[in-house]
């Protein structure tokens, strides 16, 4: 299958820990950004797509009338929004209003994926987050009145600064309110982040036992952990990310996005205004990088992938030949099993899965 990505790099303001290529206080541009996408979509026109994912940043900060045009877009160039198989657009709650979300669903949006991190008001604001939990929780409620059906809820473990029961409180929460998807990642700190120039530093040992508390309590709610750090009710995995551990293809499209497509990776340069100004014809991509996969690398790339599932990879005659030594050691180490031709990651792995990871990435 292949995936459908539309990156809107806005948001209200830059979270502490965060380097992603996300910009704030550029609504001037709004407009213009999306007439790009829609360029960009155009040199498309015609490609079946069976998912599509509007991620960020932020793109509930785009305002109704562009959400709208976007959607357009996306309608003129390939199928109406209610005829992929799954449709996720991320939202904040500080940026999503009723408008919006009444919007998103007449489209025929299916699934909503909405940042809460925390519901300890002091641990959203030490993060630099511009909501607080009460507003996370009433737009919950006006997603699922209007009619969402599958909501995921993404959190945040080893903050340092967060105690355990705040953490279990969280989560908790979060439980009762039944989303069908939870995602519980680990607190990374982006080299370029406000918390990186003033030293912050994660706290690994606090980030697994989080960890697994979420597991043992999604778990005991009837959610299937499914990824590294994705747990869903039986039927709501992801469809779009799972492509992706996939190594299945997609195009993204939008400033910084990444398509990979016949074996060929390329990424748009992460300059907005460059990207705004594109004619996205044969000659003028705004392209930073495009390289073809093949070989080691590109098992290399397969192999890192499939393992991030809870269920493994089946390996293939190529894996054994490429990585054969790689994959004995790190079964020695106690990191993944090797069972019926099937490779997988055991807890220590899951949890140490960077390391695991560098050994099917170049220098090999
Ligand atoms: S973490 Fe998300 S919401 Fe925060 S600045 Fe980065 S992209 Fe924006």
């Amino acid at each position: 299958m292949t995936g459908l990505y539309i990156h809107i790099p806005f948001c209200s303001g830059k979270c502490k820990y965060c380097d992603f290529v996300s910009f704030e206080g550029k609504e001037a541009l709004h407009s213009q950004y999306v007439g790009a996408v829609s360029r960009e979509m155009k040199m498309y026109a015609g490609m079946t797509f069976e998912t599509l994912y509007i991620g960020g940043g932020t793109p509930s900060e785009l305002s109704t009338a562009n959400l709208k045009k976007l959607l357009l877009a996306v309608q003129e160039y390939f199928i109406r929004v209610r005829e992929f198989a799954e449709s996720t657009v991320e939202v904040n709650p500080e940026s999503i209003s009723r408008d919006k979300i009444i919007l998103l669903h007449q489209f025929g949006m299916n699934r909503v994926s909405m940042g809460l991190q925390s519901f300890d008001d002091a641990v959203l604001k030490s993060l630099g987050r511009r909501h607080d939990a009460a507003r996370f929780l009433s737009t919950f409620r006006d997603l699922r009145a209007v009619g969402f059906k599958n909501i995921s809820v993404d959190l945040i473990a080893g903050i340092p600064w967060q105690g355990r029961e705040s953490f279990a409180e969280t989560l908790s929460k979060t439980i009762s309110l039944s989303p069908e998807h939870v995602s519980v990642y680990g607190l990374e700190i982006g080299d370029a982040s406000k918390f990186a120039g003033e030293g912050v530093q994660p706290d690994e040992d606090l980030a697994r036992d989080n960890l697994e508390t979420a597991r043992a309590a999604l778990e005991a709610a009837g959610y299937v952990h499914y990824e590294i750090s994705n747990f869903a009710k039986p039927g709501f995995e992801c469809r779009h990310n799972l492509n992706y551990w996939d190594n299945g293809e997609y195009v993204g499209v939008g400033c910084a996005a990444t398509s990979y497509q016949g074996g060929i990776r390329k990424t748009n340069a992460p300059l907005l205004e460059h990207y705004c100004d594109a004619a996205f014809e044969d000659e003028n991509l705004p392209l930073a990088s495009c390289e073809k996969l093949a070989g080691k690398e590109k098992t290399g790339e397969t192999l890192m992938l499939g393992l991030r599932k809870l269920s493994g990879l089946r390996l293939t005659d190529e894996m054994l030949l490429d990585f054969g030594a790689e994959l004995s050691k790190l079964e020695k180490r106690g990191f993944i099993t090797l069972t019926d031709g099937t490779a997988k990651l055991t807890r220590d792995g899951l949890y140490l899965s960077n390391e695991v990871f560098r050994a099917f990435v170049p220098p090999f």
